[in-house]
């Protein structure tokens, strides 16, 4: 009986302790879920184009007429917009990231050109391949901002930016091993959305003759050379505005290198793509970019136009 008693006392704190749990559970999901709150998505949504003023839905559930001009400013819109035509393609402003104790990458700061291909050479872990999962969404900075056409993408989802124009091609190959040749193309499109569709087949297969007589064979059985430009590919079909690059060269012999290199300045020269091309290999980055950055520990310790990334032995003297 005193058992009973003691287990009625308590029983209203575990209620409450419960309670408290759940409410500060629901709170971290909807930050993790929802970090643009109830407002950004809804009201931009709800904007009518054309007209100077639009519904939004408010935190308390009830809709407001607004002033689109307002709510542009302040959900910062508009300045995007402008930026979007005239600004850089890419802007990293103070981008830092650690995992643990270790400074992946500090406090790095860089602007990107249109059109223009723009390499990011370091030793191992040097912090290159952190940067560019950084840009792509894979990893959210801890600090700084992420400026793609003047918007802040710091931390959105990957298959946003997908559909807004950045494509990723990691270190490695980036493809199905068991799948054809076009069928790995084709999963290019699905990254887009099933109704959207990038760049055509026959422009890829333009140029990357080489996968044209390869289309229905899997690509796990395509030389290291051939599976690098099959992934390009991929990345291709997405139609990007900015290609991100993580070592296209790596495990290739130089001959091979020279051709991925040399599609890399086609890519860029006849679809106009950006490209960000993240590089040990400063002999054969130097030949192709327009701008270079050097970095090391995380930190970018250099940057300079084509006629420094010609400059061979100045690079190895700063690599
Ligand atoms: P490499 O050319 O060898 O690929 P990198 O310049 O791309 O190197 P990163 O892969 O960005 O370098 O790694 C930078 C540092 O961050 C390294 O010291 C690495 O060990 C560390 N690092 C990267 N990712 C993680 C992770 N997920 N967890 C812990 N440490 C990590």
């Amino acid at each position: 009986m005193r058992h009973e008693n003691r287990f009625l006392d308590i029983s209203p704190l575990i209620v409450g302790f419960t309670r408290q749990m759940a409410y500060g559970l629901i709170l971290v999901l909807f930050m993790c879920f929802r970090p643009q709150g109830l407002l950004g998505e809804f009201g931009r949504k709800k904007l009518r184009k054309g007209d100077d003023t639009g519904t939004v839905d408010t935190e308390d559930g009830s809709s407001r007429r607004v002033n689109i001009k307002e709510v542009e400013t302040v959900l910062g819109t508009s300045r995007a917009k402008e930026s979007a035509d005239t600004g850089p393609l890419l802007e990293l402003q103070n981008v830092s990231r650690s995992f643990g104790g270790i400074h992946a990458v500090s406090d790095c700061t860089l602007s990107l050109k249109r059109g223009a291909i723009t390499g990011l050479i370091g030793p191992n872990g040097a912090g290159k391949t952190t940067l560019l999962k950084s840009i792509f969404g894979l990893l959210r900075p801890w600090e700084g901002r992420i400026l793609y056409q003047g918007r802040d993408i710091a931390g959105r989802r990957t298959e946003v930016n997908v559909r807004e124009g950045l494509s990723y091609m990691p270190q490695g190959q980036g493809l199905f091993p068991d799948l054809s040749v076009t069928d790995n193309l084709d999963l290019g499109d699905y990254a887009l959305g099933k109704t959207a569709s990038g760049v055509s087949m026959d422009q890829v297969l333009d140029l990357f003759p080489i996968l044209g007589s390869r289309k229905h064979q899997k690509a796990g059985t395509l030389s290291g050379g051939e599976q690098r430009m099959l992934s390009l590919g991929i990345a291709l079909k997405q139609s990007p505005k900015l290609l991100l690059l993580d070592e296209p060269s790596i495990g290739l012999a130089p001959i091979i290198v020279q051709n991925v290199m040399e599609t890399i300045r086609q890519v860029n020269h006849r679809l106009k793509t950006g490209i960000v091309i993240v590089e040990q290999n400063i002999e054969a980055t130097s030949r192709i970019v327009d701008r270079i950055f050097i970095i090391k520990v995380g930190k970018i310790v250099f940057s300079g136009g084509a006629d420094i990334a010609s400059d061979k032995q100045r690079l190895w003297d700063l690599f």
